[in-house]
């Protein structure tokens, strides 16, 4: 990951008050890096937690999804590094195709890396994450505050049962016990569009029938 806003130069020739070329994602003066939590109707039904590191999107899925109790502790098994531009995919992706199934964008924002050696001092965020345990702390539209991902099974293929990690809410401000701590994903809605997997699906259907 870069501290330095590589698109400085490029950022302060232009007044994006009065052009519309791009901005790109480091402008605004905001060059923290992104997060998303998208929710994906698949084989079965998971959440997927996407975290923005260097130019890539780290995945993981989490089948229950995060939880906003620090006493739940929620399974998250690595996948395939994504694009960036994942972060605003929101459809359905055909049947037979590798994730088939409807994904909406519950949640999108930013992130702050949190890991310190023992000294104090920063540990940059894909190292503490090569180190199996990053802790962050989320800015989006529904998660807040402080999380920490742990690794805890170190495998390396399917035979082993693979790499798996847990995804839990530190104890801070934004955690919570009382009430529904973890969405359901079948009422649960886009933060980019405010519908349900079932809306994002029946439109798909409809435009299809349409063509
Ligand atoms: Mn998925």
């Amino acid at each position: 990951m870069t501290d330095k806003d590589p698109l400085r130069t490029y950022h302060g020739k232009r007044d994006f008050g009065r052009t519309r070329e791009p901005r790109g994602r480091s402008g605004g003066g905001d060059d923290r890096p992104r997060f998303v939590v998208q929710i994906h109707d698949a084989s079965t039904m998971h959440f997927d937690f996407r975290l923005q590191v260097g130019g890539v999107l780290k995945s993981w899925s989490v089948p229950k999804g995060p939880s906003t109790d620090p006493g739940d502790k929620r399974l998250a098994v690595p996948t395939e590094d994504h694009p960036l531009e994942y972060e605003e995919f929101e459809g359905v992706i055909p049947e037979g195709q590798y994730g088939g199934g409807t994904v909406i964008v519950w949640d999108h924002g930013t992130y702050r890396p949190l890991s310190h050696d023992r000294r104090g001092r920063p540990v940059p965020f894909d190292e503490a994450l090569a180190r199996g345990h990053a802790t962050f702390r989320l800015d989006g539209s529904k998660l807040r505050g402080e999380y920490a991902l742990t690794r805890f099974r170190g495998g390396t293929s399917d035979s082993d049962g693979g790499e798996a990690w847990l995804l839990v809410k530190t104890r801070d401000d934004a955690a919570r016990k009382a009430g529904r701590s973890t969405p359901d994903p079948r009422r649960a809605r886009s933060v980019r569009t405010g519908r349900t997997l079932h809306q994002v699906a029946a439109e798909a259907q409809e435009a299809a029938g349409e063509r």
